[in-house]
């Protein structure tokens, strides 16, 4: 058997978003910027994509910017909307628990002269407004905050934030990647100023995202080049992917309130399974606002790796917030920044699901997660002195 429980790493592409990239990679291939009939239709491909992903987050279509993906869009907001807003100061707030395309930014604008302040997170991985509304100071220009942490699912109260934001007149970015495609997302309802998605979350192509820019919200662009994009994003046009992005919203909103009835109650299946078969665990993130796809546990003395390696000669692919993965020891910044341990943040579990998971799949993870965790504790000198302890 294999079982993909990695949805929050990437998703398979869905068949009829395939259908369309194959299209605009064949026959219709032409530049957008052409004058010609070659050129046209493939104009007209791509704002018809525009409007379905404004559609998904209740946008205008002139207010959609593709980029390159969840990265880029990230990078294009926050270094943007800095420079743009600098003479009113140069002040920054963002949370503890971003994903690298976030923090990375922010970390090169610190070097440029900004400053930055990194809000905490409580034990399941909140922002306090509280605590935001403390750290706003005069000079403050930007907050970004995302909307669905991609380790632990945690929902950020985006709508709060977004109203303080609007009410102090500070830019609002949101990494919305993981949670564009899988919550109703209204962006006047949310007051967010910029927001950032990705196709390749939601069952399209990697490669291709969309960075939301307000009407009147300032920002200047980090690429220099043609007029692509109201020469906002310069260079031709990614169009299978863009049309495939457009499709795969389109996908995303029809599907949304079914899968997330059929996800919850798979997910809740899965941390109920687990929860009973196997003792010294920590649930990480939220119970209660929590995305529906989400399952992360830490397993103590278990390490990560060691736990990954077992379950993929199961053929079941999972994630860890241990990063030996990535080549450095230290485990997620994301569980520490939660209050985990060292130790406990190595021997975490990331179990994401989709479209695609059955309730099959769920229960043979039920059946053998419990005897992988048995198997590496047998092993374990740390789970030894425990056991030697009592
Ligand atoms: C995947 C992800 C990104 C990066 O998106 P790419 O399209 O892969 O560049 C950014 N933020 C979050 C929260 C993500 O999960």
């Amino acid at each position: 058997m294999r079982v993909y429980l990695d949805h929050s790493a990437t998703t398979p592409v869905h068949p009829e978003v395939t259908k369309v990239v194959s299209e605009y990679l064949t026959e219709k291939f032409g530049n957008p910027s052409s004058v010609h009939v070659f050129g046209r239709e493939i104009k007209k491909a791509i704002e018809d994509a525009r409007a379905q992903v404004a559609d998904l987050i209740g946008a205008r279509p002139e207010e959609i910017i593709f980029t390159s993906g969840g990265t880029e869009a990230d990078n294009m907001a926050i270094i943007g909307a800095a420079m743009a807003n600098q003479k009113n100061g140069k002040h920054i707030i963002t949370s503890g628990i971003e994903h690298h395309a976030v923090t990375e930014p922010c970390e090169y604008l610190a070097k440029q002269g900004f400053e930055v302040t990194l809000l905490p997170v409580d034990k399941d991985g909140l922002v306090s407004l509280e605590e935001l509304k403390d750290a706003v100071r005069e000079d403050t220009i930007l907050i970004s905050i995302m909307h669905v942490n991609n380790e632990v699912g945690t929902i950020q109260p985006i709508k709060e934030i977004g109203e303080f934001a609007k009410e102090k007149g500070i830019v609002f970015h949101t990494d919305a990647v993981q949670s564009f495609g899988k919550l109703p997302i209204d962006v006047n309802e949310l007051n967010v100023d910029l927001l950032s998605a990705s196709a390749h979350k939601i069952y399209g192509p990697k490669g291709i995202g969309c960075l939301y820019v307000r009407k009147g919200t300032k920002l200047q662009r980090i690429t220099h080049g043609g007029g692509q994009e109201r020469r906002r994003r310069p260079g031709t046009e990614n169009v299978p992917g863009i049309v495939g992005f457009g499709k795969a919203s389109e996908l995303a909103k029809e599907s949304m309130e079914s899968e997330n009835k059929r996800l919850t109650y798979l997910r809740d299946k899965l941390m109920k399974g687990i929860e009973e078969r196997i003792d010294h665990i920590k649930l990480n993130g939220c119970r209660e606002n929590r995305i529906a796809n989400n399952v992360n546990f830490s397993f103590y003395f278990i390490e990560g790796e060691a736990l990954l390696l077992s379950m993929d000669m199961k053929g079941i692919g999972a994630s860890s917030g241990s990063a030996c993965v990535s080549g450095s020891l230290k485990p997620s910044h994301v569980l520490l920044e939660m209050g985990l341990s060292h130790e406990i943040a190595h021997g975490s579990l990331r179990l994401t699901l989709g479209k695609d998971n059955t309730e099959e799949e769920i229960d043979y993870v039920i059946e053998e997660l419990p005897k992988i965790i048995d198997r590496l504790r047998s092993m374990s000198p740390l789970y030894d002195a425990h056991k030697h302890k009592r």
